[in-house]
């Protein structure tokens, strides 16, 4: 057996995405930044790749920026507003992923910032007044929220967020690396500064990301070298990389109606099942549509063992699952974002993150539920 509900860890690479970068591994040589034809010819498709990605969100080319992927994003984000606006406070909540918050406790520990971590609710949802409150005492500030965790899937209302931003005239920084390529973005309506985004969660390839930083919003580079990216990201650009992504991308955003139905599809019909077949499991964060991603269902099951049996007792049978962020698998001390929204404990140890893709199949769903009711009744193997 071998089920992959593991897809907010990294999806597959799309095998029409990999036969559209594999031309440029040996045969499309070159590098872009020299000025021959063989150079031209990659620049040229680079700045194709950037209008394709930019095209899908409502911004302009010049906005998006390519990086190695969701956490230099993230990082380029955070510390290059540090480094150019007077930011004295950075306002988030501790669920965010560790690209966010270890950034923002370094830049904390280096004295250059104060951080306001946000109450959360038990689903993981902020109150926006508590923002409001927040940005009144901090007037220079950047807002780093992501709009749907990758552990629980619950959505932060980024639009809302980006009003309160703009009255209040701070930066708002949104990790969109859950959702790029999965819901629907028109930056020409939305009050953001700088959105990150990474291809291997869009069935596009590992190792490739972009930032998106509005118009008019001056940062510097985080590392020095040429004057790639419009001097914002030196070295030599990963072609076959950004030419997947935006590959990726672009299918993602053409089929998005039938991505959606297909993931919601195997999202409700797993919770019902585990309703139906598993009495006694509760889900963590939101579910519904509106409130949560359609890409994961966080569980927590009805039974005793430790998460890692449960995990491994379904390892075992072929069945990958995460119990948390796939970045902190191993660090045995519970989820962060579980115990941000104060899970009991029994969720802490007990519970299950699956994540759908599109090849997944309810006929898989099935056989994972089936697995779970031996592995609950039957725990020690
Ligand atoms: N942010 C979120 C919400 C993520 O889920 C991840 C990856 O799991 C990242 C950032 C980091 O992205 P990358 O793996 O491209 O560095």
């Amino acid at each position: 057996m071998n089920i992959y509900l593991d897809n907010a860890a990294s999806t597959p690479l799309d095998p029409e995405v990999f036969a559209h970068m594999t031309p440029f591994f040996c045969e499309q040589i070159g590098n872009p930044s020299s000025t021959h034809a063989h150079g031209r010819n990659l620049r040229n498709l680079i700045e194709q790749a950037r209008k394709t990605i930019a095209t899908h969100i409502g911004a302009n080319p010049r906005e998006i920026y390519f990086t190695s992927g969701g956490t230099e994003a993230d990082n380029m984000a955070i510390v290059g507003a540090v480094q150019a606006y007077p930011i004295t406070h950075i306002i988030s909540t501790v669920i965010e992923h560790h690209a966010v918050t270890h950034t923002i406790e370094h830049l904390e520990a280096e004295g250059k910032i104060k951080a306001v971590w946000l109450p959360l609710d038990h689903k993981g949802n902020i109150d926006l007044d508590d923002l409001r409150s927040a940005l009144q005492q901090a007037p220079k500030a950047l807002v780093s929220l992501m709009h749907a965790n990758n552990e629980i899937g619950t959505l932060h209302d980024i639009h809302a967020i980006g009003e309160i931003c703009k009255e209040h005239d701070a930066l708002f920084h949104s990790d969109t690396v859950q959702t790029m390529g999965t819901l629907r973005y028109d930056l020409s309506s939305l009050s953001i500064d700088f959105l990150a985004a990474s291809a291997h969660k869009f069935y596009g390839p590992k190792g490739v990301g972009f930032l998106y930083i509005r118009k008019g919003v001056k940062i510097s580079s985080l590392i020095l070298g040429g004057s790639q990216e419009r001097n914002m990201r030196p070295g030599t650009e990963n072609i076959p990389g950004i030419l997947g992504m935006a590959y990726a991308f672009d299918k993602c955003y053409k089929n998005l109606d039938h991505k959606n139905k297909h993931l919601w599809s195997l999202k409700t019909y797993m919770k019902e099942q585990l309703e139906l077949r598993l009495p006694g499991v509760t889900f963590n964060g939101e579910t519904e549509p509106g409130k949560s991603n359609p890409t994961v269902l966080n569980v927590a099951m009805p039974c005793n063992e430790a998460d890692c049996m449960l995990l491994f007792n379904l390892d075992i049978h072929g069945i990958s699952v995460s119990g948390g962020s796939a970045c902190n698998s191993g660090a045995n001390l519970g989820s962060h974002v579980l115990r941000g929204i104060g899970a009991p404990r029994n969720a802490l140890m007990n519970s299950i993150r699956f994540s759908f893709g599109m090849p997944n199949t309810k006929e898989e769903i099935d056989i994972t539920i089936g697995k779970l009711q031996e592995i609950v009744k039957q725990p020690v193997i």
